[in-house]
Order: C-alpha cells, then structure tokens, then sequence
C-alpha cells in the first residue's frame, strides 16, 4: 500500500462494516468495543473506559461476571436448548428460584424485555376477559405518556414518542394513555368498566430517569386495587437491585400483580425475561395459548440462577443505594456550579443529569463524546438528558474517580 493512502483504524473498520451491512436503526457513539470485565470496558484500541451504561442496566453484575460466566459455559457443554415441547432438568428448578425469590407463585419465562411486556398485556387480557368478565374483545389498557416498554407494534401502539411509533401504523386498540405521576387521571381512566390492567414503569428510564411523586406508585396500586384492574410494573430497567432496592416497587411497599422482568436477570450474558404473577392470574393462559421456542432453556435457566445469587451475595441493591448517594452529591455540586448542568434526579444507581443545550448548539451528544475521551461511557437520551447507570458493583473509589472524569468533562465543555 502506499505510504500516502489512508490506513483504517480497527474501529474505523468496525463502523464502516456496521454502516455498510448493518440497517441503520441505532445512532451509537463512535466507539468499538471489545472487552469487558465488572465496571470497565475496552476499545478495539485497547483504551479503558468506565461503564456508566451497563447495556441499558442489563449489567448490572458487571460485565462478564466470573460466577455467571462459570454457570454459563457449564452448562453450554451439558444442554442448551431442548424447546418446550418437553421437559429439562432445569426449567422447574429455575422457576422455584424465581418465584421464591421474588415471592409470587409462578414465573412465564420469555427471552427479551418487549416479550415479557407482550406475556404481560396477553396475561392481562385473558385475566379480563376470564376472571373480571370483560365482554369479548373490548379489554383496555392503560399506560403512561412518556412510557418505554419495547419495540413491538403493540407496544408502540402504547407509546406517545413519534420516533417509536410514527410510520408504524395501523396501532393495537384498547390502549388509554394517561400522564404519568398523575393519581386523579389515573382514577378517571379507571372509572371505565373493562379496564383489564394499569401497565408503567415505576420509574421512567428510557424518557430520562422520571421518578414519580413519593406516594405515587402506593396510590396508583390501591386504586387500581378499588377498581379490580391489574398493577403491572414493567420492571425490565428498574429491577434487579439497580433503583437501591432489589424492585423500584420495593420503595414504596407496592407488590405488583404482574411483575415484568428482563435484562438484569441474566446479568447481560444472553436475553432472559420473565413474568411473574400467582395462580390467579398466571393460570389464564393454557397449553398451546402462548409461548416462545427460546424461552426456558436450560442455558438461560442456569444463568438466571446465578445472575440472581450475585445479587443477593454481593449486596447489589444495598451498594446501588450506597453510592446513588454518593454519585447525585457529586452531580449536585456541578448543577451548583455550572448554570447549564440543569439538575440530578434518580434513585440508586439509575440517575440522569439535565444539560441544556449550549448557544453555540452543542447539546448532551458533544459533552458524552467529551466524557468518552476522558474514559467514560454514557448515553444521551432525548437530546437533553444524560442518564449514569453504572453496573451496581462500583466501589467509592471508583465512583470518585469517575465522577472526576465527568467534572472534567463538564469544565472542558463549559
Ligand atoms: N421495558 C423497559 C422498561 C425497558 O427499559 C426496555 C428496554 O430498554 C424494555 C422493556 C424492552 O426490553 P428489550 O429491549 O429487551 O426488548
């Protein structure tokens, strides 16, 4: 090759392949990744970079966990898929554990988010229609403006975000959107007779870490209750120990009746989702009325287990709490000193910082790129907004550290 023509950079390979071959439904930052280990992550470059995204709070372990990659590979030599057309020996195993751990009767397992909140509004129906006495077809919904469950045509029928759902038309019917945090809208959209169920998150994650009014989720479940209409939480962001208890519901003594649960249960090692809820409502659907080919296999069992023992062992929730503290005081004083650091808000470990765009039109994007250069992924979500979600086994020291690397960031930016 000629001295004077250009040599691609392994990164520059790996997004002119993306952009060639890939379909372009994702705008990342320019960043390749190729490693991973607890809180850290490293470029095709071999530069160190501090994980304040965790695969959208899917590692929460930390990446590549030695105790779930162990459950992993084991059982990947022994059995990995049989389908649910029979039995293995693991599925019921992993099921007690679930429904134990988590206090509910039974566990539909699926494999991403979008399909635990699919079981969950199918769930919901059924019970409506079977149980309450809806007449047929004519269950509603209700969910909250600014939701993010997933991508299906279903669930962007739910949605009120024109980027999810614009084009994608004709919607799903017999869905009622009502503000979020909004107790008397709640209880207005109630008073309709076949309400089958009240689906949100408990916190807001994708619309930028919207925690609701302290109350909130104990109102909304008791008027729910009232009205015989199902509490569903989709807990694919906010569970498993990333809100600074093991569920967002927790902090507010709520237990759903459908519990929706995704990502963090394999810890990021392969797509494991779940439903919970007792006899009551999970005993609606029968043989044959729904199912996934992936969903229960032995692989995704085995990690689950022990995805969840971390949890427990290493007292992730405890840790969130601890240094969700500590990580807002350290926000704090950047919202204190910098009039374009707009606020903090979260709970444990799920936190967003507000920065308003600067007049020379640098927005959240410039300062994530800045934050990459100093050694520190995050993600900006509609424009303005910055959401930190380490994985949950950070310690003080490096919390302090990145949080060093976010105030440079922020000063260079200013
Ligand atoms: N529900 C919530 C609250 C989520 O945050 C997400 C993903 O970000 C989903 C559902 C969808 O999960 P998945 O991407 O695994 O389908």
């Amino acid at each position: 090759m000629p001295a004077t023509q250009h040599q691609e950079t392994r990164s520059q390979r790996s997004i002119r392949l993306e952009d060639r071959y890939g379909a372009h439904n994702y705008h990342p930052l320019p960043v390749v990744l190729e490693r991973g280990e607890g809180i850290f992550l490293w470029d095709v470059e071999g530069k160190r970079y501090y994980d304040f995204l965790s695969a959208y709070s899917a590692v929460n372990q930390g990446h590549c966990h030695p105790k779930i990659i162990g459950a992993l590979t084991a059982q990947a030599g022994k059995l990995t898929l049989t389908s649910r057309a029979f039995f293995n020996d693991v599925l019921g195993e992993y099921e007690e554990y679930l429904a134990g751990y988590f206090g509910y009767h039974k566990v539909l397992p699926m494999n991403t988010g979008a399909e635990a909140v699919e079981t969950a509004l199918k769930l919901a129906r059924k019970w409506g229609y079977t149980r309450k006495g809806i007449p047929r077809d004519q269950a509603r919904i209700i969910v909250c403006g600014g939701n993010f469950h997933g991508r299906t045509i279903t669930i962007v029928s739910a949605s009120t975000d024109p980027d999810s759902r614009g084009g994608f038309g004709p919607y799903t019917p017999g869905i009622d959107v009502i503000p979020y945090n909004n107790l008397p809208a709640l209880q207005r959209a109630l008073e309709h007779p076949h309400v089958a169920a009240f689906m949100l998150e408990p916190i807001q994650g994708e619309a930028g870490v919207m925690v609701p009014d302290p109350g909130y989720l104990r109102d909304a479940f008791e008027a729910c209750k009232a009205r015989n209409v199902l509490f569903m939480a989709d807990e694919v962001q906010t569970g498993i120990a990333r809100t600074g208890k093991l569920l967002a519901c927790d902090h507010e003594g709520v237990r759903p009746d459908v519990l929706i649960l995704g990502k963090a249960l394999s810890g990021g090692v392969l797509p494991v989702s779940a439903v919970l809820a007792d006899d009551e409502v999970m005993l609606c659907i029968k043989p044959g009325e729904h199912g996934s080919t992936f969903g229960g296999n032995p692989l995704a069992g085995r990690v689950a287990i022990a995805a969840l023992e971390v949890v427990k062992q290493e007292r992730l929730a405890e840790n969130a709490e601890r240094m969700g503290h500590l990580f807002r005081e350290a926000m704090q004083t950047l919202v204190d000193e910098f009039d374009f650091v707009k606020l903090v808000r979260g709970k444990g470990l799920l936190n967003a910082v507000v920065i308003e765009p600067r007049k020379d039109g640098r927005t959240a994007w410039e300062l994530c790129l800045l934050m990459a250069e100093n050694g520190l992924l995050a993600k900006p979500t509609h424009g303005d907004i910055i959401r930190f979600a380490p994985p949950l086994v950070i310690g003080k020291e490096d919390l302090n550290t990145a949080c060093a690397i976010i105030r440079r960031s922020v000063e260079s930016f200013a």
